[in-house]
This record gives structure tokens, C-alpha cells and sequence, in this order.
């Protein structure tokens, strides 16, 4: 049991909950945080909600998680950020931090020298991961994104952290967990370079904030943390037990233009399947795509507008 349980500027003693801000090293940015040090023994779960500022669902949950849960029901410590990117969320800003204009999501392990979104992922990374023995970054479709709620796993991290990382994944309502081969970010950085099982849910999307989704994601979250025994509270049945996608199609817009999109999240799709095409301002079709294998479709954009690079369409294959 720690009789002490710190966090940068925050410590809680044993039974105890404390929420408050912490500061992103030298600089005006804050992060809003809840740490909880149980009343009994057991393990470090770290939950980030918010790394982008507009998936809203997870972040709602995460606030009401963290106002509900009671430390004396608790064994272990809980540690609860909403939401890690403060910036995003206030400007309504989709993906990055506006100051710099990153995602924070593809800079770990971070830079304590660098720009503010390289100086956030370094405090997660270094004051909370350091601190945790699992790690669920929650995230959800983008302001212009809409999803089928899946679930990532860490799947360059060493055998028993993908194992363990999986096993969690199953406590999750989802129908689908997908196969990471990232390296950078939030979830895959604490896997591969700190040894935590891992994972990053999505969920919702559209810049909506549906009750239905909150809901649902803390239902997920209360399942997993009792799983892990850190949370006493019943375990409720599941609908879905997740299947795995091992190989996933991330579709990028070659062009900047109008993006028209033929098919729907969670909607499942045939080899040569036309998914959606780019035109010029004057209706001419710049780019059209199709699918590679017969697959389901884990999220697509739902803007007019897309810009070169940016995510059009992704999709995972069925085994
Ligand atoms: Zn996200």
C-alpha cells in the first residue's frame, strides 16, 4: 500500500482522492488531473482521456469516472487525466495542439526541450506511464470523423505485454481489436519502452457527445478496472467479445479537395469496392479509391473537405 501516493504537484494518502492541475514543465499549460490512492492494495491503472481535444465522449466519461469512483472500493491506485490536451479541446480543434500544430499522439515518448505537444507526451511518459502498471489511452472519432468502436493493441511490444494487453482488451464491449505497428505513440510507447500492457479505445465520433457513448465507455472502463481487481464493482456481460484484425489499411487523401465517401463505419466491404473519391472545386474527380481485400471499415471522414495526407478511410481485414 503507498502511504503516499504523488504526482507531480498532487499526493494523495491511503483512502484518499485529490483532483487538480498539474503543470507541463515550464510553461502556462496545465493539465487537468484525478489521482486516487485506494484504501487497499494493489496495481497502478493510468487512463488518459483527451489527447484530442475533440473527441468529447471519452472525455466525459473520464470526468464522471473520476468524480464517482470511491477510493475506499479501491485497491491499488487510479490515476485519471481530462483531458491531456487542454489547448485542443478549449479551441475545438481536431487532432493537435493549435500551439504547435502536432499530434500528440505521434510524438512519444516525447522531448522536455521540445514544443509543447513534444513537452506534454514527455510528462505522460515520464511522471505518469513511470508510475503505472497498465495504461488505457481512450480516445473516439475525430470532430470530422465518424467509427466503429475498436480497440488498438501494442503489437510491437514484447510477447506476455501483447498477451496481457489483449486480455484487457477482451473486457471491452467492442466487436473488434486491431493490431498496432506504431511506435510512437501514447499506448505503444508505455507497451515497447516501459514494459505496461497497453491500449487505446475508440469510441464515438462526429464532434457529438452522445450519452449512449459515455455511457458505454464507462461501463468498459469500470468492467477493466475490475478485471484488474484495482476497482470493486460487478462485472457486467458483454454483447460483443472482440475479434482480432491483424492487418489494417490507413487511407490518405493524395490530394487536398472534396472528399464524397461511399461507404460507412462498421459497414463491411468487398476487394475493388469503390470507398470514395476527391474532386476539384469544379466537381472533376481528382482521386478515387478502392479496397484492397474484403475488409470492415473501422472509421472514416465525414468532412467535404480534405487536405493531403490527411485520413480518408480506414479499414481492417477480416479473418
Ligand atoms: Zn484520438
Amino acid at each position: 500500500m503507498k502511504k503516499e501516493f504523488i504526482i507531480c504537484e498532487l499526493s494523495a494518502k491511503v483512502g484518499e482522492k485529490k483532483q487538480g492541475f498539474i503543470n507541463i514543465l515550464n510553461t502556462e499549460t496545465k493539465m487537468p488531473v484525478t489521482i486516487i490512492n485506494g484504501a487497499n492494495e494493489g496495481s497502478t491503472v493510468l487512463i488518459t482521456a483527451g489527447v484530442h481535444g475533440g473527441e468529447y465522449p471519452c472525455i466525459k466519461a473520464a470526468i464522471e469516472l473520476a468524480k464517482e469512483i470511491d477510493p475506499k472500493k479501491v485497491s491499488g491506485q487510479i490515476i485519471i487525466v481530462h483531458p491531456v490536451n487542454t489547448q485542443g479541446f478549449v479551441g475545438r480543434n481536431a487532432a493537435v495542439v493549435p500551439e504547435d500544430n502536432k499530434n500528440i499522439l505521434r510524438v512519444f515518448p516525447g522531448d522536455k526541450n521540445g514544443t509543447i505537444s513534444e513537452k506534454i507526451a514527455y510528462v505522460i511518459s515520464n511522471e505518469l506511464q513511470e508510475k503505472a502498471d497498465f495504461y488505457l489511452d481512450i480516445h473516439g472519432g475525430d470532430i470530422h470523423e465518424d467509427l466503429l468502436p475498436h480497440i488498438y493493441y501494442p503489437g510491437l511490444a514484447d510477447k506476455s505485454i501483447i498477451e496481457a494487453s489483449i486480455n484487457m482488451a477482451k473486457s471491452f464491449n467492442v466487436p473488434y481489436y486491431v493490431k498496432s505497428n506504431t511506435t510512437n505513440g501514447t499506448y505503444t510507447s508505455a507497451a515497447i519502452r516501459k514494459n505496461i500492457p497497453s491500449l487505446l479505445i475508440e469510441r464515438g465520433g462526429c464532434g457529438l457527445c452522445k450519452e449512449e457513448d459515455v455511457k458505454e465507455y464507462k461501463r468498459d472502463i469500470l468492467n477493466v478496472l475490475s478485471v484488474l481487481n484495482v476497482l470493486d464493482c460487478e462485472i457486467k456481460e458483454n454483447e460483443f467479445s472482440p475479434r482480432e484484425i491483424k492487418e489494417a489499411v490507413y487511407l490518405e487523401a493524395l490530394n487536398d479537395g472534396c472528399w464524397t465517401c461511399f461507404v460507412k463505419a462498421g459497414q463491411e466491404i468487398k476487394e475493388g469496392e469503390k470507398l470514395g473519391e476527391v474532386t476539384d472545386y469544379f466537381g472533376n474527380i481528382i482521386d478515387t479509391y478502392y479496397a484492397k481485400f474484403d475488409a470492415v471499415v473501422l472509421y472514416n471522414t465525414v468532412a467535404y473537405s480534405v487536405t493531403k495526407d490527411s485520413s480518408l478511410i480506414a479499414y481492417g481485414r477480416i479473418n
